[in-house]
């Protein structure tokens, strides 16, 4: 098949795009004939690599994918998969539980003791062909993109998850999302407003804010402006501050921790900016915050949203898409951020 790989860690250079071996399906696994790829900021760290991570090489990038169901490999689990038929159109779930441990067990897959993620610690999507455990598909409707399918997979169980099943988000509260450009953020504008919640959206520029606009946000922040954007929400609110704040920067959570109301809830699933930074304890215990993280979603959750997704409900915001063998160029464009919303990749 061919590929986009790499076989040492560097910078964009390090991506060829070449033949390698189409992997082959083992039991309970299905085998995809990918028509698309979407990229998340992960498939950047991951190709230039950190202390301490041990791929086998090359390595394929690539998360979120969707194709074509082209062979299963026999036998599949009873009662996993059994819908899944050759010539099925289908979108994946990268969050991979053994389905076996404690974790599994109990449904929350996104912590497994043996937990992977597709495109981090395995072999991903930027290829023709990958082979994934038959309960991690989802069966698309036949009209449905698959570049709409591969964009919404990954943020939108990311967002739901957090915001839904973490953060106990409701109909009425106000959110504010640090950040309008990522594509987990703009799933996030869209599941609050889907929810019934108000948005205050913050972003670095008015191009961003406008396109958080499109997507329903109902206040907006230019923090190239507001440099102490806090006040600002502050003075959104009424001076009573925000229920959930979604920070995916990390560097700014001082700020969200002063933007929340009393007994408000922090929700980060990531960290654009940096990991480590310093935060005022008092904020968390003089206003009884709650700080909530979490990673990726239950297999439960994932069906859950997309749903939600096929149903036009939510929807990813599509940036521009790139030819499998330009991923170099495409993965360029996400690390400068120059999109919005999703990029995504044409496997021909
Ligand atoms: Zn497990």
């Amino acid at each position: 098949m061919k590929a986009t790989l790499f076989r040492r860690h560097g910078g964009p250079e390090v991506l060829e795009y070449t033949d390698f071996p189409t992997p082959q399906p083992q039991a309970g696994e299905i085998l995809v004939r990918l028509r698309a790829a979407a990229l998340n900021r992960m498939d950047v760290l991951v190709r230039n690599g950190w202390p301490g991570l041990k791929l086998e090489l090359p390595h394929i990038n690539g998360a979120d994918g969707a194709g074509e169901v082209v062979a299963l490999g026999s036998p599949l689990p009873e009662g996993e998969g059994s819908g899944v038929r050759v010539g099925d159109r289908v979108v994946i779930n990268a969050n991979l539980g053994c389905a076996k441990c404690e974790f599994c067990q109990n449904g929350w897959d996104n912590l497994c003791s043996d937990w992977h993620l597709l495109g981090e610690t395995i072999r991903g999507t930027y290829a023709e062909y990958v082979c994934v455990p038959a309960r991690q598909l989802y069966k698309l409707p036949p009209e449905f993109n698959f570049h709409a399918a591969a964009a919404a997979a990954l943020v939108y169980q990311t967002a739901w998850h957090s915001m839904v099943k973490r953060g106990g988000v409701k109909a009425g509260e106000t959110v504010a999302i640090v950040g309008a450009g990522g594509g987990v953020n703009s799933a996030s504008i869209q599941v609050a407003k889907y929810i019934g919640a108000q948005v205050i959206v913050i972003g670095s520029n008015q191009q961003k804010l406008e396109q958080a606009e499109s997507l329903g946000a109902d206040i907006l922040i230019d923090r190239s402006k507001e440099e102490d954007w806090s006040k600002a929400v502050f003075i959104a609110t009424e001076k009573r501050g925000v229920d959930v704040v979604v920070d995916n920067v990390g560097t700014t959570f001082p700020m969200s921790l002063r933007a929340l109301k009393k007994g408000g809830r922090l929700l980060t699933v990531g960290n654009s900016g940096a990991p480590r930074f310093e935060i005022d304890n008092r904020y968390i215990f003089a206003k009884h915050l709650s700080i909530l993280g979490s990673s990726m979603s239950t297999l439960a959750d994932f069906v859950e949203v997309m749903e939600l997704v096929v149903a036009g409900k939510l929807k990813a915001i599509l940036d521009k898409t790139f030819f499998l063998k330009d991923a170099s160029a495409a993965q360029e464009r996400l690390w400068r951020g120059e999109n919005f919303g999703k990029i995504t990749l044409e496997i021909p």
